[in-house]
């Protein structure tokens, strides 16, 4: 059975056959398409009624001079996709809106909009951070049909870096652990998460982030589902875990406060465009 965390926001699965990633397409058709337009976590898109449509055509002629050059992202509905970043301090035209891409600023961004331009902020990610070779220092190449790099000077070649990190909700019968950061929002708490360091499987970082960041132990890690997290490049891998024993101490390097919630009473949600989200209305109801 296909997990349904598949179909969260910023997961491919999201736009499904409608979308087909350009490496595997070879050359790029044109230069006409559908525009995804990033600027400062923000998608610029066309009020359509009560939604939003992507700007189409040629390269947005209000915007030339200003827009960074143009990626092929790939195909979306059978037209071609084309990434592009705007600076910061760029005005828009009339007709154009700037939306955030950010579930925690509220964004009124459809699920299918977000995926794509999640990929595109990869994307945009990965060609600021990948134009010099980071063994000499030398300007790298891309890769032909791929995303990857490679320096011409000493043969190293990258791809794009994705980050994993668990995320866990801890258990005890009809009870959850939850923590929440200093800067979150009043009242939020949410689920104990970090990266997955050098050597580590998935079961062994949520086994030490939750030790590390909550004080206790777990046993009976359950894999639920997982995410692709554009802010800028992480996997979120997504677990249940039963409590095994432990006294709840809290890294206050980490977190501002960690304490058990009975199931019912559980304090303000994370965004139901996160795995948080997911996890928490699913697995502690
Ligand atoms: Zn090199």
């Amino acid at each position: 059975m296909t997990p349904l965390s598949v179909f969260l926001p910023f997961n491919r699965d999201c736009v499904g056959d409608a979308f087909v990633p350009a490496k595997q397409g070879g050359k790029s058709p044109g230069t006409s398409g559908h525009w995804l337009i990033v600027q400062n976590q923000g998608l610029v898109v066309v009020p359509d009624g009560e939604g939003f449509i992507l700007p189409r055509g040629e390269r947005p002629p209000a915007l030339d001079g200003q827009l960074g050059e143009p990626l092929w992202l790939g195909t979306f509905k059978d037209t071609p996709c084309w990434v592009a970043a705007l600076p910061r301090e760029a005005a828009l035209p009339a007709g154009l809106h700037r939306e955030t891409l950010v579930p925690m600023q509220n964004t009124r961004l459809p699920d299918d909009l977000l995926s794509l331009g999640g990929m595109a902020m990869q994307a945009l990610w990965w060609e600021s951070t990948s134009s010099h070779c980071p063994r000499c220092g030398e300007r790298t190449e891309r890769i032909t049909g791929e995303w990857g790099k490679r320096c011409p000077t000493c043969r190293y070649e990258h791809y794009p870096h994705l980050h994993p990190a668990v995320i866990v909700l801890v258990r005890d019968g009809d009870r959850c652990l939850l923590a929440r950061k200093a800067e979150w929002a009043p009242g939020r708490y949410a689920l104990v998460a970090g990266f997955v360091d050098n050597g580590e499987s998935l079961e062994g970082a949520v086994r030490r982030e939750v030790k590390e960041e909550v004080g206790v132990d777990v046993d009976d890690i359950q894999y639920v589902g997982s995410q692709n997290w554009p802010f800028p490049s992480q996997l979120m891998v997504g677990f249940v875990a039963r409590y095994a024993g432990g006294e709840v101490t809290v890294d206050r390097d980490e977190l501002e406060d960690a304490r058990w919630f009975a199931v019912g009473q559980l304090p303000m949600r994370p965004s139901r465009h996160s795995i948080a989200g997911f996890i928490l209305q699913n697995y502690a109801q």
